[in-house]
Protein backbone atom coordinates (compact mmCIF):
# COMPACT_ATOMS: atom_id res chain seq x y z
CA UNK A 1 0.00 0.00 0.00
CA UNK A 2 2.84 2.27 0.78
CA UNK A 3 4.27 2.02 -2.80
CA UNK A 4 0.74 3.05 -4.53
CA UNK A 5 0.54 6.24 -1.88
CA UNK A 6 4.28 7.42 -2.95
CA UNK A 7 3.20 6.69 -6.91
CA UNK A 8 0.02 8.53 -6.02
CA UNK A 9 1.75 11.34 -3.91
CA UNK A 10 4.06 11.91 -6.97
CA UNK A 11 1.43 12.21 -9.87
CA UNK A 12 -0.43 14.43 -7.78
CA UNK A 13 3.13 16.77 -7.79
CA UNK A 14 3.64 15.98 -11.51
CA UNK A 15 -0.53 17.04 -12.43
CA UNK A 16 -1.34 19.23 -9.28
CA UNK A 17 -1.45 22.89 -10.18
CA UNK A 18 0.36 25.51 -7.35
CA UNK A 19 -0.98 28.23 -7.14
CA UNK A 20 0.41 31.68 -7.97
CA UNK A 21 0.75 34.18 -5.10
CA UNK A 22 0.18 37.48 -6.39
CA UNK A 23 -1.08 40.27 -4.07
CA UNK A 24 -2.48 43.67 -5.88
CA UNK A 25 -4.40 46.56 -3.93
CA UNK A 26 -6.03 48.92 -5.44
CA UNK A 27 -7.41 52.53 -4.89
CA UNK A 28 -10.80 51.25 -3.06
CA UNK A 29 -8.13 50.06 -0.53
CA UNK A 30 -5.90 53.07 -0.71
CA UNK A 31 -9.02 55.18 -0.20
CA UNK A 32 -9.19 53.82 3.33
CA UNK A 33 -6.28 56.01 4.27
CA UNK A 34 -6.12 58.91 1.71
CA UNK A 35 -9.90 59.33 0.85
CA UNK A 36 -9.70 62.32 -1.68
CA UNK A 37 -6.79 60.21 -3.86
CA UNK A 38 -8.61 59.90 -7.16
CA UNK A 39 -5.82 57.95 -9.18
CA UNK A 40 -2.33 56.25 -8.48
CA UNK A 41 0.76 55.82 -10.55
CA UNK A 42 3.80 53.63 -9.84
CA UNK A 43 6.79 55.00 -9.47
CA UNK A 44 9.21 52.46 -10.30
CA UNK A 45 10.27 48.56 -10.08
CA UNK A 46 12.79 48.94 -7.90
CA UNK A 47 11.41 49.35 -5.35
CA UNK A 48 8.18 48.54 -6.82
CA UNK A 49 6.11 51.88 -5.11
CA UNK A 50 2.99 53.40 -6.30
CA UNK A 51 2.52 57.14 -6.21
CA UNK A 52 -1.22 58.38 -4.45
CA UNK A 53 -2.38 61.36 -6.44
CA UNK A 54 -5.11 63.78 -6.21
CA UNK A 55 -5.66 65.34 -9.45
CA UNK A 56 -2.17 66.54 -9.61
CA UNK A 57 -1.13 66.84 -6.54
CA UNK A 58 1.08 64.09 -5.09
CA UNK A 59 -0.31 62.90 -1.43
CA UNK A 60 1.36 60.10 -0.74
CA UNK A 61 2.82 56.77 -1.70
CA UNK A 62 1.96 52.91 -1.23
CA UNK A 63 3.34 49.70 -1.36
CA UNK A 64 3.40 45.85 -0.19
CA UNK A 65 6.24 45.05 1.94
CA UNK A 66 6.80 41.47 0.56
CA UNK A 67 7.42 42.84 -3.01
CA UNK A 68 9.96 44.63 -1.36
CA UNK A 69 11.97 42.56 1.33
CA UNK A 70 10.27 39.04 1.49
CA UNK A 71 10.75 37.44 4.69
CA UNK A 72 9.70 34.24 5.12
CA UNK A 73 7.12 33.51 8.10
CA UNK A 74 5.95 30.34 9.81
CA UNK A 75 4.28 29.39 6.72
CA UNK A 76 7.08 29.83 4.51
CA UNK A 77 5.67 32.70 3.04
CA UNK A 78 5.90 36.24 3.31
CA UNK A 79 3.18 38.49 5.27
CA UNK A 80 1.51 40.59 2.03
CA UNK A 81 1.25 44.07 4.26
CA UNK A 82 0.17 47.29 2.27
CA UNK A 83 1.77 50.35 3.57
CA UNK A 84 0.78 53.95 2.91
CA UNK A 85 3.09 57.17 3.99
CA UNK A 86 2.53 60.72 3.32
CA UNK A 87 5.14 63.07 1.47
CA UNK A 88 6.32 63.65 4.90
CA UNK A 89 7.46 59.91 5.22
CA UNK A 90 5.03 59.36 7.99
CA UNK A 91 2.41 56.09 8.29
CA UNK A 92 -0.75 56.77 7.37
CA UNK A 93 -2.02 53.02 7.41
CA UNK A 94 -1.14 49.33 7.40
CA UNK A 95 -2.98 46.49 6.04
CA UNK A 96 -3.14 42.70 5.51
CA UNK A 97 -3.60 42.06 2.04
CA UNK A 98 -2.87 38.34 2.82
CA UNK A 99 -1.21 35.30 4.47
CA UNK A 100 -0.96 31.56 5.26
CA UNK A 101 0.43 31.81 8.63
CA UNK A 102 -1.03 28.35 10.36
CA UNK A 103 -0.99 30.13 14.19
CA UNK A 104 -3.20 33.18 12.39
CA UNK A 105 -5.35 30.88 10.83
CA UNK A 106 -6.40 29.09 14.28
CA UNK A 107 -5.45 30.94 17.45
CA UNK A 108 -5.62 35.15 16.43
CA UNK A 109 -8.11 36.87 15.32
CA UNK A 110 -7.87 39.94 12.63
CA UNK A 111 -8.70 42.10 14.70
CA UNK A 112 -5.91 41.24 16.89
CA UNK A 113 -3.42 41.49 13.90
CA UNK A 114 -5.14 44.85 13.22
CA UNK A 115 -4.83 46.54 16.36
CA UNK A 116 -0.86 45.42 16.37
CA UNK A 117 -0.51 47.06 13.04
CA UNK A 118 -2.22 50.05 13.50
CA UNK A 119 0.20 50.89 16.26
CA UNK A 120 2.44 51.88 12.69
CA UNK A 121 0.00 54.75 11.94
CA UNK A 122 1.84 57.82 12.72
CA UNK A 123 5.41 56.22 13.04
CA UNK A 124 8.00 57.70 10.60
CA UNK A 125 10.83 56.32 7.93
CA UNK A 126 13.90 55.61 9.93
CA UNK A 127 12.13 55.52 13.74
CA UNK A 128 13.36 52.65 15.31
CA UNK A 129 10.36 50.32 16.39
CA UNK A 130 10.60 47.51 19.13
CA UNK A 131 8.54 44.88 19.84
CA UNK A 132 7.68 44.64 23.39
CA UNK A 133 10.57 44.21 26.31
CA UNK A 134 11.66 47.34 27.93
CA UNK A 135 12.01 50.81 26.70
CA UNK A 136 15.14 51.47 25.28
CA UNK A 137 16.55 55.09 24.27
CA UNK A 138 15.82 56.27 21.34
CA UNK A 139 13.60 53.32 20.47
CA UNK A 140 9.65 53.15 19.93
CA UNK A 141 7.59 49.89 21.67
CA UNK A 142 5.41 48.40 20.48
CA UNK A 143 3.08 45.94 21.63
CA UNK A 144 3.11 42.27 20.46
CA UNK A 145 0.33 39.31 20.65
CA UNK A 146 1.00 36.66 22.55
CA UNK A 147 1.07 33.43 20.86
CA UNK A 148 2.13 34.84 17.82
CA UNK A 149 5.60 36.21 18.68
CA UNK A 150 7.00 35.18 15.24
CA UNK A 151 4.74 36.14 13.48
CA UNK A 152 4.76 39.99 14.81
CA UNK A 153 8.46 39.80 14.66
CA UNK A 154 8.38 39.16 10.97
CA UNK A 155 5.89 41.67 10.50
CA UNK A 156 7.83 44.21 11.95
CA UNK A 157 11.24 43.62 9.93
CA UNK A 158 8.89 43.69 6.94
CA UNK A 159 7.17 46.65 7.45
CA UNK A 160 10.06 48.34 9.19
CA UNK A 161 12.90 47.07 6.39
CA UNK A 162 10.79 47.81 3.77
CA UNK A 163 9.81 51.29 4.77
CA UNK A 164 13.82 51.96 4.61
CA UNK A 165 14.12 50.82 1.12
CA UNK A 166 11.31 52.78 0.34
CA UNK A 167 12.48 55.69 2.03
CA UNK A 168 16.01 55.39 0.69
CA UNK A 169 15.06 55.20 -2.83
CA UNK A 170 12.57 58.38 -2.73
CA UNK A 171 15.04 60.31 -1.05
CA UNK A 172 17.46 59.24 -3.75
CA UNK A 173 15.04 60.59 -6.15
CA UNK A 174 14.70 63.64 -4.10
CA UNK A 175 10.94 63.07 -3.70
CA UNK A 176 10.91 63.17 0.09
CA UNK A 177 11.72 65.95 2.00
CA UNK A 178 15.34 67.12 3.21
CA UNK A 179 14.51 66.52 7.00
CA UNK A 180 13.26 62.73 6.31
CA UNK A 181 17.14 62.66 4.00
CA UNK A 182 19.19 62.67 7.69
CA UNK A 183 17.26 59.81 9.83
CA UNK A 184 16.31 57.59 6.90
CA UNK A 185 19.90 57.57 5.46
CA UNK A 186 20.85 56.92 9.01
CA UNK A 187 18.75 53.80 9.42
CA UNK A 188 19.49 52.25 6.47
CA UNK A 189 23.03 52.81 7.12
CA UNK A 190 23.60 49.07 8.89
CA UNK A 191 23.72 45.19 7.50
CA UNK A 192 20.35 43.77 8.88
CA UNK A 193 20.90 40.53 10.99
CA UNK A 194 18.67 38.10 9.90
CA UNK A 195 15.43 37.67 11.98
CA UNK A 196 15.73 34.04 12.73
CA UNK A 197 19.53 35.18 14.61
CA UNK A 198 17.50 37.47 16.85
CA UNK A 199 14.96 34.88 17.32
CA UNK A 200 17.44 31.88 18.84
CA UNK A 201 19.37 34.46 21.09
CA UNK A 202 16.19 35.45 22.21
CA UNK A 203 15.15 31.87 23.10
CA UNK A 204 18.33 30.30 24.25
CA UNK A 205 16.29 28.94 27.97
CA UNK A 206 14.44 26.82 25.71
CA UNK A 207 16.90 25.48 23.10
CA UNK A 208 19.70 24.70 26.28
CA UNK A 209 16.67 22.71 27.69
CA UNK A 210 15.41 21.30 25.06
CA UNK A 211 19.12 20.10 23.70
CA UNK A 212 19.66 18.61 27.11
CA UNK A 213 16.14 16.69 26.33
CA UNK A 214 16.59 15.45 23.29
CA UNK A 215 20.60 14.19 24.62
CA UNK A 216 18.56 12.06 27.68
CA UNK A 217 16.84 10.30 24.95
CA UNK A 218 19.77 9.76 22.77
CA UNK A 219 21.16 8.52 25.88
CA UNK A 220 17.90 5.92 26.58
CA UNK A 221 18.17 4.67 23.20
CA UNK A 222 21.72 3.66 22.77
CA UNK A 223 21.26 1.90 26.38
CA UNK A 224 18.48 0.26 25.64
CA UNK A 225 19.53 -3.09 26.26
CA UNK A 226 20.91 -2.34 29.31
CA UNK A 227 17.97 0.01 30.52
CA UNK A 228 15.47 -2.88 29.41
CA UNK A 229 17.37 -5.29 31.70
CA UNK A 230 16.44 -2.57 34.82
CA UNK A 231 12.92 -2.45 34.47
CA UNK A 232 11.99 0.11 36.88
CA UNK A 233 14.25 2.77 35.94
CA UNK A 234 13.32 2.41 32.15
CA UNK A 235 9.96 2.42 33.31
CA UNK A 236 10.14 5.83 35.51
CA UNK A 237 12.63 7.26 33.04
CA UNK A 238 10.14 6.60 30.26
CA UNK A 239 7.03 8.50 32.58
CA UNK A 240 9.23 11.46 33.45
CA UNK A 241 10.04 11.85 29.63
CA UNK A 242 6.64 11.61 28.45
CA UNK A 243 6.01 14.26 31.09
CA UNK A 244 8.79 16.55 30.38
CA UNK A 245 7.37 15.54 26.38
CA UNK A 246 3.61 17.34 27.25
CA UNK A 247 5.02 19.72 29.78
CA UNK A 248 8.15 21.54 27.77
CA UNK A 249 7.99 20.52 24.27
CA UNK A 250 4.39 20.91 24.46
CA UNK A 251 2.58 23.36 26.43
CA UNK A 252 5.74 25.96 26.89
CA UNK A 253 7.76 25.60 23.85
CA UNK A 254 4.67 25.19 21.60
CA UNK A 255 6.48 22.59 19.61
CA UNK A 256 4.51 20.08 18.37
CA UNK A 257 5.18 18.94 14.80
CA UNK A 258 2.37 18.63 12.70
CA UNK A 259 1.66 17.49 8.65
CA UNK A 260 1.00 21.08 7.94
CA UNK A 261 4.97 21.59 8.45
CA UNK A 262 5.54 18.60 6.18
CA UNK A 263 3.45 20.04 3.81
CA UNK A 264 5.59 22.96 3.77
CA UNK A 265 8.37 21.89 3.58
CA UNK A 266 7.63 19.58 0.53
CA UNK A 267 6.12 22.82 -1.36
CA UNK A 268 8.82 24.77 -0.31
CA UNK A 269 11.19 22.39 -2.27
CA UNK A 270 9.25 23.13 -5.48
CA UNK A 271 9.34 26.90 -4.74
CA UNK A 272 11.72 28.87 -3.54
CA UNK A 273 13.41 26.72 -0.64
CA UNK A 274 14.90 29.38 2.00
CA UNK A 275 16.50 27.76 5.25
CA UNK A 276 15.31 30.82 6.54
CA UNK A 277 11.74 29.54 7.24
CA UNK A 278 12.53 26.72 9.16
CA UNK A 279 14.84 28.36 10.90
CA UNK A 280 12.95 30.69 12.28
CA UNK A 281 11.35 28.70 15.40
CA UNK A 282 14.28 27.35 17.11
CA UNK A 283 12.50 24.68 19.09
CA UNK A 284 10.82 23.38 15.96
CA UNK A 285 13.87 23.29 14.14
CA UNK A 286 15.87 21.43 16.27
CA UNK A 287 13.34 18.79 17.15
CA UNK A 288 12.47 18.17 12.99
CA UNK A 289 16.64 17.86 12.38
CA UNK A 290 16.23 15.43 15.96
CA UNK A 291 13.88 13.39 14.00
CA UNK A 292 15.13 13.45 10.67
CA UNK A 293 18.27 12.16 11.92
CA UNK A 294 16.51 9.43 14.21
CA UNK A 295 14.04 8.50 11.25
CA UNK A 296 16.79 6.80 9.63
CA UNK A 297 18.64 5.63 12.57
CA UNK A 298 15.55 4.24 14.64
CA UNK A 299 12.44 4.95 12.43
CA UNK A 300 9.26 7.09 13.09
CA UNK A 301 8.33 5.11 16.47
CA UNK A 302 11.63 7.73 18.26
CA UNK A 303 8.90 10.73 17.50
CA UNK A 304 5.42 8.96 17.80
CA UNK A 305 6.92 7.43 21.19
CA UNK A 306 8.88 9.88 23.23
CA UNK A 307 8.82 13.22 21.29
CA UNK A 308 5.19 13.70 20.30
CA UNK A 309 3.18 15.68 22.93
CA UNK A 310 0.17 14.85 21.92
CA UNK A 311 1.06 11.08 21.79
CA UNK A 312 1.97 11.67 25.16
CA UNK A 313 -1.03 12.85 26.08
CA UNK A 314 -2.80 9.87 24.95
CA UNK A 315 -0.69 7.79 26.61
CA UNK A 316 -1.51 9.13 29.61
CA UNK A 317 -5.16 8.83 29.31
CA UNK A 318 -4.56 5.33 28.71
CA UNK A 319 -2.71 5.08 31.83
CA UNK A 320 -5.28 6.84 33.45
CA UNK A 321 -7.96 4.73 32.22
CA UNK A 322 -6.38 1.29 33.88
CA UNK A 323 -5.51 2.89 36.85
CA UNK A 324 -9.58 3.75 36.86
CA UNK A 325 -9.94 0.10 35.88
CA UNK A 326 -11.55 1.25 32.75
CA UNK A 327 -12.21 -1.99 29.96
CA UNK A 328 -9.47 -1.41 27.39
CA UNK A 329 -10.14 -2.58 23.82
CA UNK A 330 -8.79 -3.75 20.75
CA UNK A 331 -9.91 -4.64 17.45
CA UNK A 332 -9.61 -7.78 15.85
CA UNK A 333 -5.96 -7.82 13.68
CA UNK A 334 -7.74 -8.16 10.20
CA UNK A 335 -10.15 -4.95 11.28
CA UNK A 336 -6.58 -3.40 12.93
CA UNK A 337 -4.91 -3.11 10.06
CA UNK A 338 -7.65 -2.35 7.59
CA UNK A 339 -8.03 0.89 9.63
CA UNK A 340 -4.74 2.03 9.51
CA UNK A 341 -5.76 2.71 5.88
CA UNK A 342 -7.33 5.80 6.93
CA UNK A 343 -4.41 7.83 8.03
CA UNK A 344 -3.00 7.58 4.86
CA UNK A 345 -5.84 8.37 2.93
CA UNK A 346 -6.15 11.93 5.20
CA UNK A 347 -2.31 12.12 4.23
CA UNK A 348 -2.79 11.64 1.00
CA UNK A 349 -5.77 14.22 0.53
CA UNK A 350 -4.24 16.69 2.48
CA UNK A 351 -1.28 16.58 0.36
CA UNK A 352 -3.73 17.13 -3.02
CA UNK A 353 -4.98 20.25 -1.43
CA UNK A 354 -1.73 21.77 -0.29
CA UNK A 355 -0.93 21.51 -4.21
CA UNK A 356 -4.05 23.62 -4.78
CA UNK A 357 -3.76 25.84 -1.86
CA UNK A 358 -1.61 25.63 1.25
CA UNK A 359 -4.49 27.76 3.34
CA UNK A 360 -7.39 24.78 2.69
CA UNK A 361 -4.36 22.58 3.27
CA UNK A 362 -4.32 23.99 6.89
CA UNK A 363 -7.78 24.29 7.06
CA UNK A 364 -8.31 20.41 6.89
CA UNK A 365 -5.28 19.70 8.65
CA UNK A 366 -7.42 20.70 11.95
CA UNK A 367 -8.08 16.61 11.76
CA UNK A 368 -4.58 16.77 13.99
CA UNK A 369 -5.58 18.17 17.14
CA UNK A 370 -2.38 19.38 17.88
CA UNK A 371 -3.15 22.94 17.84
CA UNK A 372 -6.27 22.87 20.00
CA UNK A 373 -4.61 20.54 22.55
CA UNK A 374 -1.23 21.78 22.57
CA UNK A 375 -0.51 25.32 20.41
CA UNK A 376 -3.29 26.83 22.14
CA UNK A 377 -3.33 24.76 25.66
CA UNK A 378 -7.90 23.99 24.69
CA UNK A 379 -8.28 28.08 24.76
CA UNK A 380 -10.16 27.46 21.43
CA UNK A 381 -13.91 27.28 20.53
CA UNK A 382 -15.99 24.44 21.64
CA UNK A 383 -15.81 22.47 18.56
CA UNK A 384 -12.44 22.31 18.07
CA UNK A 385 -12.13 21.59 22.14
CA UNK A 386 -14.58 18.42 21.71
CA UNK A 387 -12.81 16.84 18.67
CA UNK A 388 -9.42 17.34 20.88
CA UNK A 389 -11.12 15.61 23.71
CA UNK A 390 -13.00 13.05 21.68
CA UNK A 391 -9.79 11.64 20.50
CA UNK A 392 -8.34 11.70 23.35
CA UNK A 393 -11.39 10.04 25.10
CA UNK A 394 -10.61 7.03 22.80
CA UNK A 395 -7.58 6.45 24.12
CA UNK A 396 -9.20 5.61 27.26
CA UNK A 397 -10.63 2.70 25.80
CA UNK A 398 -8.17 2.19 22.54
CA UNK A 399 -4.31 2.94 23.41
CA UNK A 400 -3.16 5.67 21.06
CA UNK A 401 -6.33 5.50 18.99
CA UNK A 402 -5.80 8.69 17.51
CA UNK A 403 -1.81 7.61 16.54
CA UNK A 404 -3.07 3.68 14.83
CA UNK A 405 -5.79 5.30 13.12
CA UNK A 406 -5.79 8.97 12.43
CA UNK A 407 -2.79 10.87 12.37
CA UNK A 408 -1.47 11.94 9.27
CA UNK A 409 1.60 13.25 10.92
CA UNK A 410 2.51 9.53 11.38
CA UNK A 411 1.33 8.13 8.41
CA UNK A 412 4.17 10.76 6.87
CA UNK A 413 7.28 9.63 8.94
CA UNK A 414 6.55 5.68 7.72
CA UNK A 415 7.99 6.56 3.90
CA UNK A 416 11.50 7.76 5.36
CA UNK A 417 11.31 5.05 8.38
CA UNK A 418 11.85 2.09 5.67
CA UNK A 419 14.89 3.24 5.56
CA UNK A 420 16.34 3.53 8.48
CA UNK A 421 19.66 1.63 9.97
CA UNK A 422 19.38 0.04 13.23
CA UNK A 423 17.34 -3.04 14.18
CA UNK A 424 17.68 -2.63 17.34
CA UNK A 425 14.22 -4.56 18.97
CA UNK A 426 15.35 -7.79 19.56
CA UNK A 427 12.99 -11.04 19.05
CA UNK A 428 13.49 -14.68 19.74
CA UNK A 429 11.98 -17.81 17.66
CA UNK A 430 9.35 -18.29 19.87
CA UNK A 431 7.77 -14.80 19.65
CA UNK A 432 4.74 -15.60 18.06
CA UNK A 433 5.25 -19.19 17.82
CA UNK A 434 3.31 -19.35 20.10
CA UNK A 435 4.10 -16.85 22.53
CA UNK A 436 2.23 -13.61 22.50
CA UNK A 437 2.56 -11.73 25.59
CA UNK A 438 4.52 -8.96 23.76
CA UNK A 439 2.08 -8.69 21.25
CA UNK A 440 -0.67 -7.83 23.93
CA UNK A 441 1.57 -5.57 25.28
CA UNK A 442 2.61 -3.51 22.90
CA UNK A 443 1.31 0.01 23.20
CA UNK A 444 0.11 0.58 19.43
CA UNK A 445 -0.67 -3.04 18.45
CA UNK A 446 2.46 -2.93 15.74
CA UNK A 447 3.49 -6.66 16.59
CA UNK A 448 1.45 -9.43 14.48
CA UNK A 449 0.00 -12.34 15.76
CA UNK A 450 2.79 -14.14 14.05
CA UNK A 451 5.19 -12.14 16.35
CA UNK A 452 6.76 -10.03 13.65
CA UNK A 453 7.47 -6.31 14.90
CA UNK A 454 5.72 -4.23 11.62
CA UNK A 455 8.37 -1.37 12.06
CA UNK A 456 6.40 1.58 10.56
CA UNK A 457 4.13 1.01 13.56
CA UNK A 458 6.33 0.97 16.12
CA UNK A 459 6.11 3.73 18.88
CA UNK A 460 9.44 2.18 20.12
CA UNK A 461 8.23 2.01 23.57
CA UNK A 462 10.44 -0.55 24.62
CA UNK A 463 8.05 -2.40 26.65
CA UNK A 464 8.16 -5.95 23.76
CA UNK A 465 12.16 -5.34 24.91
CA UNK A 466 11.42 -5.43 28.92
CA UNK A 467 9.68 -8.75 28.40
CA UNK A 468 12.44 -10.04 26.08
CA UNK A 469 15.13 -9.66 28.80
CA UNK A 470 12.71 -10.72 31.65
CA UNK A 471 13.39 -13.93 33.53
CA UNK A 472 9.91 -14.13 35.27
CA UNK A 473 8.20 -13.47 32.04
CA UNK A 474 9.47 -14.68 28.68
CA UNK A 475 8.15 -18.41 28.47
CA UNK A 476 11.72 -19.29 26.76
CA UNK A 477 13.70 -17.28 29.18
CA UNK A 478 11.57 -19.07 31.88
CA UNK A 479 12.09 -22.40 30.49
CA UNK A 480 15.50 -21.66 30.56
CA UNK A 481 15.87 -20.43 34.24
CA UNK A 482 14.19 -24.29 34.99
CA UNK A 483 16.32 -25.98 33.01
CA UNK A 484 19.63 -23.96 35.17
CA UNK A 485 17.98 -24.56 38.08
CA UNK A 486 17.17 -28.31 37.50
CA UNK A 487 20.89 -28.42 36.81
CA UNK A 488 21.92 -26.88 39.67
CA UNK A 489 19.99 -28.76 42.11
CA UNK A 490 20.72 -32.11 40.45
CA UNK A 491 24.46 -31.77 40.24
CA UNK A 492 24.21 -30.26 43.95
CA UNK A 493 22.62 -33.53 44.53
CA UNK A 494 24.99 -36.15 42.74
CA UNK A 495 27.63 -33.92 44.97
CA UNK A 496 26.02 -34.91 48.25
CA UNK A 497 25.29 -38.24 46.76
CA UNK A 498 28.22 -39.24 45.24
CA UNK A 499 30.66 -41.11 47.76
CA UNK A 500 34.02 -39.89 49.01
CA UNK A 501 37.29 -40.52 46.73
CA UNK A 502 39.67 -43.10 47.27
CA UNK A 503 42.83 -41.41 49.07
CA UNK A 504 45.66 -41.70 46.62
CA UNK A 505 47.71 -44.11 47.05
S1 LIG B 1 1.04 9.11 15.40
FE1 LIG B 1 0.67 11.33 15.37
S2 LIG B 1 -0.21 11.87 17.37
FE2 LIG B 1 0.65 9.82 17.51
S3 LIG B 1 2.64 10.14 18.34
FE3 LIG B 1 2.89 10.04 16.10
S4 LIG B 1 2.70 12.17 15.41
FE4 LIG B 1 1.96 12.12 17.52
S1 LIG C 1 6.09 -2.94 22.34
FE1 LIG C 1 7.85 -3.18 20.98
S2 LIG C 1 6.97 -3.31 18.93
FE2 LIG C 1 5.37 -2.42 20.24
S3 LIG C 1 5.66 -0.20 20.07
FE3 LIG C 1 6.83 -0.86 21.85
S4 LIG C 1 8.91 -1.20 21.02
FE4 LIG C 1 7.49 -1.16 19.26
Amino acid sequence: MIKQIVVACLLLLVVGPLSADSVEFDLSQVREFFPVADRLEEVGEKPPVTRIYRGNVLLGYAFVTSYIVSIPAYSGEPIHTLVTIDTAGTITGVRILAHEEPILVVGITDDDLQQFIDQYVGKRIGETLKIGGRPRQGATVLDGISGATITVMVLNAGITRSLEEVGKSLTLSDELAPADKTGTAGATSGAHAPIWVQVWQERIFQIVVLALGLLVLLFILIMQDWLARHPRLLQRLRTGFLMYTVLFIGWYSLAQLSIVNVLTFLRSLFREFSWESFLIDPAMFILWSFVAVTIVLWGRGVYCGWLCPYGALQEFVFRLGRYLKVPSFEFPEIVHERLWAIKYIILLGLFGLSLHSMSLAETYAEVEPFKTAITLRFQREWGFVFYALLMLLASLFIRKFFCRYVCPLGAALTFPARFRIFDWLRRRKECGHPCQICRNECEVGSIRGTGEIIETECHYCLACQITYWNTQKCPPLIDKRRRQERHRRSEGGVAAKAPPSDPPT
